[in-house]
């Protein structure tokens, strides 16, 4: 099965976003557990909720993916930026469980100074604190395109983090594919050899999910510019490899950009001519 979705706003609620996820030609979507540069978290509608996970079976829905604000720091030095990650994380982690079975997808961090292993070890000690057994949710880590000092720049780093967490079946990876380009992997004329080396590195089973953007930027840019799929330096010919990659053709596939609903349904109306 070919999982498609974009990121949808959650403006009109839970339901309204499976719909018009189906409407676009899609079985999956992405959206913000709160608001993106605030913080701020709308309380979710049990009936809502409902009416969703209803639909999420009838019409055989890959897992939602849900992403952090990106406002959050866990890997910050000061002590209140990285409390207000915790109590954001820790609160969503618990609002997920209207949703059972889903994707937690976050931004490791900056460490801003601080250090990469400095940084690391307060994003392990966070996840340690707020991730519980009985969660049903899988928390992602994304690869970065290591803007600044962004933490996740690399499969080291993001490999440096998964070893810390101590629920190892509830912790995994979601690759971005402008993230991967910009911080300087040549996945357009070597994909293989990329996810060879993501398997040395991580091990490839700890991918659970890929953001499909194209870039603005030339390979290694650490810009992080995301660009329409087939529209940018990535181009189609490589989105047609990526879905189809017997590594990642069974995970669900998230567009980013361009932001609208008719620009995504073009273009998950696209990806599915490329796949096989
Ligand atoms: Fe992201
Ligand atoms: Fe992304
Ligand atoms: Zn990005």
């Amino acid at each position: 099965m070919f999982i498609i979705g974009s990121h949808l706003s959650t403006a009109k609620g839970f339901y309204n976003m499976g719909k018009t996820a189906l409407e676009m030609g899609g079985n999956t979507f992405q959206f913000f557990t709160r608001n993106p540069r605030g913080g701020a978290a709308k309380a979710i509608d049990p009936e809502d909720a409902r009416k969703l996970n209803e639909l999420r079976i009838e019409h055989n829905f890959g897992p939602l993916l849900a992403h952090a604000p990106y406002t959050l720091n866990p890997a910050s030095a000061k002590d209140n930026v990285r409390e207000f990650a915790k109590m954001a994380m820790e609160d969503d982690l618990k609002r997920m469980e209207f949703f059972p079975g889903s994707l937690y997808n976050f931004h490791p961090g900056s460490h801003v100074g601080l250090g990469v292993d400095e940084g690391i070890k307060e994003i392990i000690k966070l996840l340690n604190e707020i991730m519980t057994e009985d969660q049903s949710t899988i928390v992602l880590l994304e690869a970065m395109s290591g803007k600044g000092t962004e933490i996740g720049r690399n499969f080291e780093e993001l490999k440096q983090i998964l070893d810390g967490v101590k629920l190892q079946e509830k912790i995994g990876v979601c690759i971005d594919t402008c993230h991967l380009w910009e911080a300087g992997y040549d996945i357009k004329d070597d994909l293989d050899g990329v996810l060879e080396e993501f398997d040395k590195v991580v091990g490839i089973e700890k991918i659970k999910a890929v953001h499909l953007n194209d870039s603005k930027n030339p390979i290694g840019a650490h810009k992080d510019r995301h660009e329409k799929i087939g529209e940018g330096h990535l181009g189609e010919e490589t989105f047609r490899k990526i879905i189809n990659h017997p590594s990642l053709k069974d995970l669900g596939f998230y567009l980013e950009t361009p932001n609208e609903i008719e620009g995504y349904a073009k273009k998950i109306a696209l990806l599915k001519t490329l796949r096989d």
